[in-house]
């Protein structure tokens, strides 16, 4: 069984709500970059995006959530998990690979990770990256996660998705913290859409209010993937 063969099994083993292969040629400038640079000299990235629970996610609208909180935590580890198998599966077949955490914040001063799991989904053809700066995906909207998994193997690569986000501005009115603009002029594949110090300001605002460091309105707000 070829290599392709085995990982699409698996991934409908672990109902996945969609995965793709990226081919990170294009993209090798902007990752040295944003990236930690361990990460960059591997050509291909395996997306892997697993869905939100959607009634936790509507949680969002209310106010900040702890139950949001704790499922966060538990989907970062299933795509942790799945991360581990299909890094397993690789290297058994002599090939490198890097499986980048779930995203989490890193240290004190680093707010994404260590590499843009969203730029790597994109690249695979999971979806596009909207305004809000999440991932969006056509059924689920930006109600998912993601996990990736750098390679070497010779993977047959995908498309990227073109952004569907057209004249909607609801996450940018949404948006206490005044981080999302309509900044789609920057080169980068992030778009520089997202001001992640505006974010990463609103939310420790919160948590000295609420006592719990969680917004994510532009998650609940998003018409795609709303019912
Ligand atoms: S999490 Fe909240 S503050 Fe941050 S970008 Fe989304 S809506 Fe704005
Ligand atoms: S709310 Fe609208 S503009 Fe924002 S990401 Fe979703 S579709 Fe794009």
């Amino acid at each position: 069984m070829g290599i392709e063969t085995t990982i699409a099994e698996h991934m409908e083993r672990r109902h996945v709500l969609a995965w793709g292969v990226a081919d990170l040629t294009a993209a090798r400038d902007y990752l040295a970059g944003v990236s930690e640079g361990y990460v960059v000299d591997l050509p291909r990235a395996i997306s892997i995006a697993v869905p939100f629970p959607r009634e936790i996610v509507d949680l969002l609208a209310e106010g900040p959530s702890r139950t949001y909180l704790y499922f966060y935590r538990q989907v970062n580890n299933r795509l942790n998990h799945i991360a581990l198998e299909i890094d397993s599966i690789l290297s058994g077949e002599g090939y490198r690979s890097f499986p980048v955490p779930a995203s989490r914040r890193e240290g004190r001063e680093r707010i994404g990770s260590i590499f843009p799991h969203r730029l790597a989904a994109n690249l695979a053809g999971i979806g596009w990256i909207g305004k809000s700066g999440l991932l969006i995906h056509p059924d689920v909207g930006p109600r998912l996660r993601l996990v990736t998994i750098l390679t070497d193997a010779p993977l047959e690569t995908s498309s990227p998705v073109e952004d569907r986000c057209g004249s909607c501005t609801v996450c940018i009115e949404a948006c206490p913290g005044g981080a999302i603009g309509e900044r789609v002029d920057c080169e980068d594949w992030q778009g520089n859409r997202l001001d992640a110090a505006m974010c990463d300001r609103y939310l420790t605002e919160v948590r000295d209010r609420h006592g719990v460091r969680v917004c994510g309105l532009c998650l609940a707000a998003c018409p795609w993937g709303k019912r």
